[in-house]
């Protein structure tokens, strides 16, 4: 036991392009920030391992002590590299910031600005960084027992380590949506790191339109794969989610685990919440949820609908099922019911769902803009939060929303079933569930919640339930601490 009381902690290394709060494009950034503190927490010696991006403010990562140099053969050049060592802003965890300013320097993440030619950069700056850190890890002065690694990015790194001389760590691989792959020519990926390309079989691999896939060699080489719930987990091994990596996936010898993420839930707490009109808890959740609903109507200039208010939160994109909605606004508003939708994406579908909401202008508004504060007012206020998604690794809005003591309606996939059960189903029902990315069927699903609405006891009883969901990091952590006790038996 070690001095917390945890039986056998392990030393784990997570190596990611993000990490909130210092640098965030998606929801791998707040599992990067939010599960080693939690697993920190049982007692697991968790550290990160970051690019140092120019983008991070120098005033959050103040440098405690500066690791090598080191010399990492790249492009046919030497180039020299550092880790300095800092702590992660509000966290006890140790942060390893890989310095190697030619590679990490510019605006953009992921060169996400940068057009088409953006890919292009991308991959040489994920490459590198994964082949940096087997440079690396030897003069880090730890020795962790699992490399954790998340999404395409640094999903070369088990195969990196067949090329480097070191007795390699376990490693274990995280996706946390298939969409992002690392796709490239293997031809110009191995001039990079002056291979051959024979140097082991992960390197041979190829998918199906014959490039090297970052995503494909972490599949394979990792020796556990998991991704962010239990049913998306189940999805990804068909063509239907698996984005071409489908019988990869299957092939898996011990599968791919699926461990639901969490949330803040001292963040995402209506009773504390300050950007709220009213604050409120379970007890108070009919009133409180009211009031808000009739400040965010005139903070909007709507008219109070005498159905429920529906809202939305997320990005304006295919993934996001937002089709569905513009399709269902005029049912919404026949009911008496509002709708406010809030996201950003794709310029069609910002356009589609503000001429849907352009047509009924008293009671449903579209505000296309990212805007957390307003965000949490909108959770606040909704009676249904709408996730109608395509697909959904795991989804942080419905379990917000839950929080919040607003009923999601979600499609049955991915995270979404793990998450909301059917009212009409089960006893314990959280929200409703539709099975379908269909117009009518979501209609439906939404004439039923106008029709529930009137039911104020049902209601009530359904927010208490969501309220009382235990969503928290906490539990996360302890499923991750079995599978580091899994594949690392002895510490
Ligand atoms: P994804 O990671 O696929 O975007 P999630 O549901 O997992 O979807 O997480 C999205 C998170 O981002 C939620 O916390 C949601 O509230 C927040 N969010 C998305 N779009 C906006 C926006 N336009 N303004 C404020 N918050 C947003």
């Amino acid at each position: 036991m070690d001095t917390l009381g945890v039986m056998n902690p392990r030393r784990i290394l997570f190596i990611a392009s993000e990490a909130a709060p210092l640098v965030k494009v998606g929801g791998l950034a707040d599992v990067v920030g939010a599960l080693p503190p939690a697993l920190r927490a049982l007692g697991h010696d968790v550290r990160i391992l970051l690019p140092k991006y120019e983008v991070i403010r120098p005033e959050l990562i103040p440098i405690q002590r500066t690791l090598g140099p080191v010399s990492i053969p790249w492009q046919g050049k030497s180039l020299r590299v550092t880790v300095q060592v800092s702590t992660l802003v509000g966290t006890d965890v140790p942060l390893y910031l890989l310095d190697a300013p030619e590679m990490f320097a510019g605006e953009a993440i992921y060169y996400e600005h940068n057009g088409p030619g953006g890919m292009r950069l991308a991959l040489e700056r994920y490459v590198f960084f994964s082949w940096a850190v087997g440079h690396v890890l030897p003069i880090l002065n730890w020795s962790p027992h699992i490399l954790h690694c998340h999404d395409w990015h640094t999903a070369a790194l088990p195969a990196v380590l067949t090329t480097s001389a070191q007795p390699a760590p376990v490693t274990i691989l995280t996706i946390h949506n298939m969409e992002g792959q690392g796709k490239w020519s293997p031809a110009e990926i191995f001039s990079w790191l002056g291979l051959h390309g024979d140097e082991s079989p992960l390197w041979q691999l190829r998918d199906q339109a014959n490039n090297l896939n970052l995503l494909q060699l972490g599949i394979h080489g990792a020796d556990a794969v998991t991704t962010v719930s239990p049913t998306y987990a189940k999805e990804i091994v068909i063509p239907e989610f698996g984005a071409g990596l489908e019988t990869d996936l299957a092939s898996r010898r011990g599968g791919v685990m699926g461990i639901l993420n969490g949330i803040d839930a001292a963040h995402f707490n209506p009773a504390v919440d300050a950007s709220l009109h009213a604050r409120y808890d379970s007890q108070s959740v009919t009133v409180g949820k009211l009031a808000n609903r009739r400040a965010l109507l005139r903070e909007l200039q709507l008219d109070y609908g005498l159905g429920p208010l529906f809202g939305f939160v997320g990005r304006l994109t295919g993934q996001k099922g937002v089709d569905l909605i513009s399709a269902a606004v005029p049912d919404i508003v026949r009911g008496g019911g509002n709708l406010v939708v809030l996201g950003s994406g794709s310029p069609d579908i910002e356009r589609a769902i503000k001429q849907a909401a352009a047509d009924f202008p008293g009671a449903v508004r579209a505000v296309v803009k990212f805007d957390a504060q307003l965000a949490q007012r909108i959770y606040a206020a909704s009676d249904f939060f709408l996730m109608p998604s395509r697909f959904e690794p795991c989804g942080l809005g419905q379990m917000i929303a839950m929080c919040y003591g607003a009923l999601p309606i979600v499609r049955d996939t991915g995270g979404l079933h793990d998450t909301v059960s059917d009212l009409r189903e089960a006893a314990g029902g959280t929200g409703l569930v539709f099975r379908h990315s269909d117009p009518q069927e979501f209609r439906d699903v939404i004439h039923e919640a106008l029709r529930l609405y009137a039911e104020v006891d049902t209601m009530t009883m359904a927010r208490q339930r969501g309220m009382s969901q235990d969503f928290s990091w906490t539990r996360s952590a302890q499923a991750y601490g079995h599978l580091y006790r899994h594949v690392h038996p002895t510490a």
